[in-house]
């Protein structure tokens, strides 16, 4: 297994969408900065780059290069995907908390896990997003963004699923572990 740690920070700005785990939130101030912005998917795209020790999101999508402004982020998750199935994993989990003064993450939470996990391949189940407010931080036009992902190697999960295919002669004993994993 693999561990992966994120973080990121982009400054509020007027006039410019704001976009947080691919999703639009409304609100009347955006997040500046290189690409759109999306301090959710850039933290994600360095914790799944920082798993399989593959640099960060600068070396792939350097600021400088004017390909990425208002690139949309799924991008840069893409590319990050790419080098943890190239290492031979695969997302098992991810968590984050999102550290902002407004607008309110909880009415969003829900599409922000779904679009997270459609972009990973994975249920929205495992995805944790939770939200703060930056009490005593003096960073109230600011979103900040950290993020753990857990990732397992592909190789012995169907190593594993072979096991379990040939222990189906058995039906008795697949049965209620079969039932457990359902539940
Ligand atoms: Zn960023």
């Amino acid at each position: 297994m693999r561990i992966g740690y994120g973080w990121d920070s982009h400054e509020f700005k007027t006039g410019v969408p704001l976009r947080i785990g691919g999703v639009h939130l409304p609100h009347d101030k955006g997040l500046a900065g290189h690409s759109d912005g999306d301090v959710l998917l850039h933290a994600l795209t360095d914790a799944l780059l920082g798993a399989v020790a593959a640099g960060d999101i600068g070396g792939y999508f350097p600021p400088s290069d004017p390909r990425w402004k208002g690139a949309d982020s799924a991008i840069f998750i893409a590319e990050a995907l790419r080098q943890v199935e190239r290492a031979g994993y695969t997302v098992a989990n991810v968590d984050s908390t999102l550290i902002l003064n407004e607008p309110k993450i909880g009415p969003h939470r829900s599409a922000i896990q779904s679009c997270v996990a459609g972009m990973l391949g994975i249920s929205p189940g495992q995805v944790g997003v939770k939200a703060k407010t930056p009490e005593g931080m003096g960073t109230d036009n600011a979103a900040i963004a950290q993020v753990v992902v857990l990732l397992t190697p592909v190789i012995k999960k169907q190593v594993k699923r072979r096991a379990r295919a040939s222990s189906s002669s058995n039906p008795k004993k697949r049965a209620p572990s079969k039932a457990k994993r359902t539940r």
